[in-house]
């Protein structure tokens, strides 16, 4: 593999090229910068074939990441299972249901790993040694685990609010964790600062029109998983409003590449929470502007950013493919981590719980269509969100260690299991 793949970064408003570097946004107009293709270079190795030859990480899409090499990081990031979750689709009426789960990704349980493999893969081609992240949570961790594996130094900064689970999930691996007094807002702003006066790669910041991309390699793994088509419907928990972006993008180049059959007509539906929804506010208020959430607040602290980098592109995506966006309280989130743990194994954390409870709202309202096929995207793993749980889930019942205990304690729920041979 060589760089022919990638051309270069384009301004994603006035369209100006810049050279491979890191920046993140465009000189003239401040607009985001994203990776440009040499689509006719990647149509000649990216076909079907090729791909379901490679190992089922992530990199089997490696023409379409903005990795010039070979990955030097995350070599084993995604290929996480897409469920047919019949139990839960019968739960909420609909009838062709998948799971996208990437709580089980590897290895810091989060799709952060797919977003960092590519940023710090480009970290490395691009000759840095310290590398950081502004997080609400499962990026810390990722940048840590991920930089730890590569040996790379991590300065990893966080809001000083965050679940103990995501801050001993990125200590644990060594990286420099440095709690700030304020939200995420604060914390992103003051990562341009140290990433321009340091000269360090943060995954992000200057390094984000990488980061991004990797994103869309969930999208990759949906589409082949399905047989290579194309979902009518999927719903994706927003943040900074980048996944969702990418996803749509990674359909559109499949279809591009003759990979699936189009037209891509995706619904894109995107889910927040109630105590942080800037942009289900801007796609229920049909506004132009995204106006920032001055005080987030909310247990989905992973999506809790109050002025989303990619605000502005999600919601026009939202509204240009038919789709809606919606968000929901912090008790209808617990509830639906719980009915995604109870109809098909898998323990989300708080944003999966927004995901699924957005879905439901959705479906309540005759957004979602009921008879299309639709996916769940679970970005992160319940073990990292204790809290959201501890004080709503019942505790064992304790007994000694007696099976007249035991008994006791059966029969009274369903005498019949009990019921004594005379
Ligand atoms: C970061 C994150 C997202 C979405 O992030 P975007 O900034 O919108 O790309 C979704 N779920 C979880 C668990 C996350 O950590
Ligand atoms: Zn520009």
């Amino acid at each position: 593999m060589s760089g022919e793949f990638v051309s270069g970064l384009k301004c994603r408003l006035c369209g100006k090229v810049y050279p491979k570097e890191a920046l993140n946004f465009c000189t003239e107009d401040f607009g985001p910068l994203e990776v440009a293709y040499n689509y006719e270079a990647v149509a000649k190795s990216f076909t079907r074939q090729a791909i379901e030859s490679r190992p089922r990480t992530m990199w089997r899409y490696r023409e379409l990441l903005p990795v010039d090499g070979e990955p030097t990081v995350g070599r084993h990031v995604g290929g996480t299972p897409l469920i047919r979750a019949d139990r839960l689709a019968k739960a909420l009426g609909l009838r062709e249901l998948y799971v996208k789960n990437d709580a089980v990704n590897h290895p810091s349980l989060s799709f952060k790993d797919r977003v960092v493999a590519v940023a710090l893969s480009k970290a490395v081609e691009l000759g840095f040694e310290t590398v950081g992240c502004a997080s609400t949570g499962n990026l810390a961790g990722s940048v840590a685990a991920n930089a730890a594996a590569a040996g790379l130094n991590a300065y990893v900064l966080i809001p000083d609010n965050l679940e103990q689970g995501k801050v001993l999930g990125a200590t644990i691996y060594g990286a420099k964790v440095i709690a700030i007094q304020g939200n995420y807002d604060h914390v992103n702003r003051l990562c341009s600062q140290i990433a321009f006066r340091f000269g360090w790669g943060f995954v992000n910041v200057n390094l984000r029109p990488f980061y991004a991309e990797g994103s869309k390699s969930m999208g990759f793994e949906i589409a082949e998983d399905m047989g290579w088509r194309i979902p009518d419907q999927v719903v994706v928990p927003m943040a900074g409003g980048s996944l969702i972006g990418k996803l749509h993008k990674s359909f559109k180049e499949l279809e591009r590449l003759g990979l699936v059959s189009g037209p891509v007509n995706t619904k894109m539906y995107g889910a927040q929470a109630t105590g942080c929804n800037p942009i289900a506010n801007t796609v229920k208020t049909d506004a132009l502007r995204v106006k920032p959430v001055r005080n987030p607040d909310t247990i989905a602290k992973s999506l809790a950013i109050g002025d989303p980098a990619d605000g502005y592109f999600a919601s026009q995506l939202i509204r240009d493919t038919g789709g809606w966006s919606e968000d929901v309280d912090d008790d209808a989130i617990v509830d639906s981590m719980r009915l995604l743990a109870e109809t098909e194994g898998i323990w989300a954390e708080t944003a999966g719980g927004v995901t699924v409870a957005v879905a439901r709202k959705l479906i309540a309202q005759g957004k979602i269509d009921r008879d299309a096929s639709t996916v769940l995207c679970i970005t992160g793993n319940g073990l990292k969100t204790q809290e959201a749980l501890i004080d709503k889930i019942a505790r064992p019942v304790v007994i000694k260690p007696s099976l007249a205990e035991f008994e006791a304690l059966v029969g009274a729920e369903s005498p019949e299991l009990v019921a004594t041979e005379a």
